[in-house]
């Protein structure tokens, strides 16, 4: 339970965050950067998405920057370097989820006129990212068949700050027994009707094109 003083902090906390979220999204603007926050939980299947984008960017000659949000190690940082993106990683310590200053940090150690995307990988974590964004032009937050069919009932929030919602691993999902009309049904619903979760498969590369189409990074 939060007393008081504690609502307090955090009211400063976040309202910190979005002053710096709007220098750092002017910063971004400024050297004409479109970008992107991805959020999701674990093993939803960020990184691999976030490479798959970029490959196919890069194809276009659209260069790629990203920043590894993780809470420790540099495995993420590793995949994104291998293939062939400006990448910072970008560890939070003990929080489980970036924020508009660590972003501010990592813009600091990049060459932004060397880039013309860049595509953030927030700690994996449904809950606390929502709160805090991070001046990026667009949020997505990514889900997996494997994580079963409750996850917007459970997590409204973060989709609710997200301008678009993936369901990854769609080529799976008769064998994890997930029933995605399920899921998206919950997702348009829960946005009035207004939104409609998009579906990929990032492994057999289904729905990607049609994403990059929708964050308009080409
Ligand atoms: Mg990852
Ligand atoms: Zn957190």
């Amino acid at each position: 339970m939060h007393n008081i003083t504690e609502i307090g902090m955090e009211y400063d906390v976040l309202r910190e965050n979005v002053k710096i979220a709007h220098a750092n999204h002017q910063l971004l603007t400024e050297n004409n950067i479109r970008s992107v926050d991805i959020m999701g939980s674990i093993g939803s299947g960020k990184t691999s998405l976030i490479v798959r984008i970029a490959e196919k960017l890069t194809a276009k000659g659209i260069r790629v920057g990203a920043i590894a949000g993780d809470v420790t190690g540099d495995d993420d940082f590793k995949r994104m370097v291998s293939a062939n993106i400006s990448a910072t990683n970008c560890n939070t310590g003990h929080e489980c989820h970036l924020d508009a200053n660590m972003v501010k940090r990592s813009l600091k150690k990049m060459d932004l006129r060397s880039i013309d995307v860049l595509l953030i990988e927030n700690v994996g974590n449904l809950v606390c990212p929502a709160d805090f964004p991070l001046g990026t032009d667009l949020r997505m937050v990514v889900i997996s068949t494997t994580e079963g069919d409750d996850m917007v009932r459970k997590h409204p929030d973060i989709f609710l700050h997200s301008d678009i919602a993936v369901i990854n691993k769609t080529d799976i999902a008769e064998y994890v027994d997930v029933d995605i009309s399920v899921i998206k049904n919950d997702y348009s619903k829960l946005t009035g009707g207004a939104l409609k979760m998009m579906e990929c498969s990032v492994k057999k590369d289904k729905g990607v094109d049609e994403i990059i189409s929708a964050l308009k990074l080409w």
